[in-house]
């Protein structure tokens, strides 16, 4: 009996659960085989549009049940300003199963056009030295941001007392980010190598060329215009008794050269004399256009004084009064070479400072032509160019030393340029240049990742051109650099730039101060000219 039950049940089962297959299977049929959508963007889901630029549909499909249904889509892309920079959205909609069934396109309108920017006046414009240079500015015209021309920014390191050839950088942003550069060149030339261009119109009849110092006196050139066919230059105490004659030579009817030594003069306050014809003429500043100043003739110091009106000089006995002079380039409103991370002329000052103390630890005597950041120590007439002043201190106090440089660094737009450079007189002597190639070598050395830019090197003054001086040679032409040129020509005193490194960015400036490189390539010029002094090098604590 129990048998049979079960067997019912069982039964029974199986029936409803066929049923139940049943009636899923109907409702999955029904499922199955009903209406279908498809409703999907051609092209991207996101479209990047240039402002200004005609927004042209890529099209949507929809399909129902196999049929193409396209055409019904309500587009709507009334949202879409492409005047105007912005995301916007297309709205695609279709009813379908009695329910409205919506697709959404985003578009964004942007502004990728860069501002053009274009010069006011000359790409390249010629400043003389000590002159102003008048910013001519710069336009900028943009697609779509109308006050584009308001914000120009002009980067400009244009030092006008220093010789060389500068950028000014104009860069403008405009409102949606895009940047546009434009470059002029303005190139500082120096004055005309005249130094009394202010005066010319004074000059009496009888003048005095040239002048330079020679080891034991001075080369003299001039003309006498009422002369008796013979050139003689006095020099004469002021009593005008202690006079020593020079005879000169004769160029030409009116001109005459020659040398003057002075060396072996006495102590003493001198005036001199040209003798002419008819007179001899003490000889007035306003006759000389080549004002030289003090040298080391010898044994003997010898100082010209333009402070009166007729010039004199005193002879006095040489002494060193310093064994360094250090000039750390710049100072005052000329920050030197800009770069990202520090003023030039901050740098010059500690390298300076660090030296300096570094040579008194040897025993030696230093000056400095500035302690801090003021533009420091000037000599000269008040209307020179401060460069100018500058460069005749140097001389000045050069003389009396044993060794004078100046410390300066490099900074270029150009960021592939580094490594250092040794700017030496053109007219500096082999024995000189020796002591400067074993600073080159030692520098060599301590580079030695950043070396693509390692040179010793002079300048034409007149043509700007370069010449390398790792050959040892001489090149008789006036220096480029004021402050190399004038402590020369007026002071016989050679002068050499030390351009520690290209500083142009943050890669060159870590390598070279943070990291202390600095303090070897101080190192490697200190050793050297203790060295070349005779004393033994100390390292440093
Ligand atoms: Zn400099």
């Amino acid at each position: 009996m129990k048998k049979v039950l079960n067997k019912k049940i069982i039964i029974i089962f199986i029936v409803s659960l066929a049923l139940m297959l049943l009636v899923a299977s109907i409702l999955l049929y029904f499922f199955l085989t009903r209406d279908k959508l498809v409703f999907k963007l051609i092209g991207e889901e996101v479209l990047t549009l240039d402002v200004y630029e005609q927004y042209n549909d890529p099209g949507i499909q929809a399909i129902i049940d196999k049929e193409d249904v396209s055409s019904d889509v309500i587009v709507d892309y009334s949202l879409v300003d492409t005047n105007k920079v912005g995301t916007y959205e297309v709205i695609y909609k279709i009813n379908y199963d009695k329910k409205e069934v919506q697709l959404v396109r985003t578009v964004k309108v942007v502004d990728s056009e860069s501002p053009v920017l274009t010069l006011k006046g000359n790409e390249e414009i010629v400043v003389e030295e000590g002159n102003v240079y008048q910013e001519p500015g710069c336009n900028a015209v943009d697609n779509y941001d109308p006050k584009v021309n308001d914000k120009i920014q002009i980067i400009n390191h244009v030092n006008t007392n220093v010789v060389g050839v500068y950028e000014v950088v104009y860069t403008v942003v405009d409102d949606s980010g895009n940047k546009s550069s434009i470059t002029r060149q303005v190139v500082v030339k120096p004055k005309d190598d005249n130094e009394i261009d202010d005066y010319t119109s004074l000059m009496s009849s009888n003048q005095i060329t040239n002048m330079s110092f020679i080891d034991d006196g001075v080369y003299i050139e001039g003309y006498v215009k009422d002369n008796n066919g013979s050139f003689k230059i006095k020099v004469c105490k002021d009593n005008k008794k202690d006079c020593v004659n020079y005879d000169m030579n004769k160029k030409d009817d009116y001109y005459y050269y020659g040398n003057i030594k002075l060396s072996n003069l006495d102590n003493g306050t001198y005036y001199m004399w040209i003798e002419s014809k008819t007179a001899e003429k003490v000889v007035n500043k306003l006759d000389m256009q080549y004002r030289i100043v003090r040298a080391k003739l010898n044994d003997k110091l010898v100082t010209f004084n333009y402070d009166n009106d007729n010039v004199t000089f005193i002879v006095d006995d040489f002494a060193y009064q310093y064994d360094i002079l250090i000039d750390p380039g710049h100072g005052g409103s000329d920050p030197g070479a800009s770069n990202e991370t520090i003023d030039e002329k901050q740098l010059n000052l500690i390298q300076s400072l660090y030296e300096k103390e570094r040579y008194e630890e040897h025993g030696l005597k230093v000056l400095m032509l500035r302690n801090d950041l003021t533009y420091g120590m000037t000599m000269g007439e008040s209307t020179w160019p401060a460069v100018r002043k500058k460069a005749y201190a140097l001389g000045f106090y050069g003389v009396v030393s044993k060794i004078t440089y100046s410390n300066h660094h490099n900074s270029s737009l150009d960021t592939t340029l580094s490594g250092w450079e040794i700017i030496v007189p053109a007219t500096s002597n082999k024995e000189y240049l020796s002591t400067i190639y074993k600073i080159s070598d030692r520098w060599t050395n301590t580079y030695n990742t950043l070396e693509e830019h390692t040179r010793v090197y002079t300048r034409n003054y007149n043509t700007g051109t370069i010449f390398s001086k790792e050959n040892n040679d001489l090149y008789y032409f006036t220096d480029y650099y004021a402050v190399l040129r004038l402590p020369y020509q007026l002071f016989n005193v050679n002068n050499v730039l030390f351009e520690g490194s290209y500083l142009s960015n943050k890669a060159d400036f870590e390598w070279y101060y943070t990291n202390n490189n600095w303090k070897k390539l101080s190192e490697d010029k200190i050793r050297t000219y203790v060295e070349a002094l005779g004393i033994e090098y100390i390292e440093p604590k």
